[in-house]
């Protein structure tokens, strides 16, 4: 597998525009869109993805709600597979399980189709996200997928924010990757 280079990591990096006091004071938000429209950065992001994925023998992508439906619709896509969102309390149609998860204050739930993954038997499932921080969200979504019994195989953010512990929680459950570690 290819790894990127550290001034592609740079050249993502720069590509994605930090919006100040989003969506509350004090929050610097990761924007990605202005990743998503320069097609250089979307395309090198994309096909470093799937070379590192391709070998990997993957069943499925799933997608947390909602920038993870971007980069993991596009994955699944590029490696013929089929792709599951993941998707916050009451957006989902059909019977869900459901997994609640602690925020700074309160608490917020994410839910996936019980039967998503059931056309096969212990489905081998990558988790996507753009961005992890305290780990939460994604903590409670591979706890979805396990409950499915499902495979995590490996739980992929396109930014760590390494101040916070949240890759640490997540490794317990399977292998981390993340691209950009701020
Ligand atoms: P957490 O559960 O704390 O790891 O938060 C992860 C989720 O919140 C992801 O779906 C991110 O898209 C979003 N998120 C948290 N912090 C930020 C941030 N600083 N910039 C952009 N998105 C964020």
């Amino acid at each position: 597998m290819k790894e990127l280079t550290i001034e592609q990591k740079i050249f993502l990096l720069d590509s994605i525009r930090d919006v100040e006091n989003f969506p509350k004071p004090g929050i610097i938000f990761k924007d990605i869109t202005t990743l998503l429209n320069n097609k250089i950065a979307f395309s090198l992001l994309m096909n470093h993805l799937e070379a590192r994925y391709k070998d990997m023998e993957l069943d499925y992508i799933a997608g947390i709600d909602s920038r993870g439906f971007i980069f993991g619709a596009a994955l699944a896509c590029k490696l013929g597979i089929g792709f599951v969102p993941i998707r916050k309390k009451g957006k989902l149609p059909s019977t869900t399980i459901c997994e609640k998860y602690e925020l700074e204050y309160g608490f917020d739930e994410v839910e996936i189709h019980f039967d998503a993954f059931e056309e096969k038997i212990g489905a081998r499932v990558l988790l996507i996200d753009d961005l992890i921080a305290t780990g939460g969200t994604a903590k409670a979504s591979a706890k979805l997928i396990t409950d499915t019994k499902a495979k995590l195989v490996e739980s992929c953010f396109i930014i760590h924010l390494s101040f916070l512990d949240g890759k640490q929680k997540l490794e317990k459950l399977a292998p981390v990757y993340s691209i950009l570690d701020i």
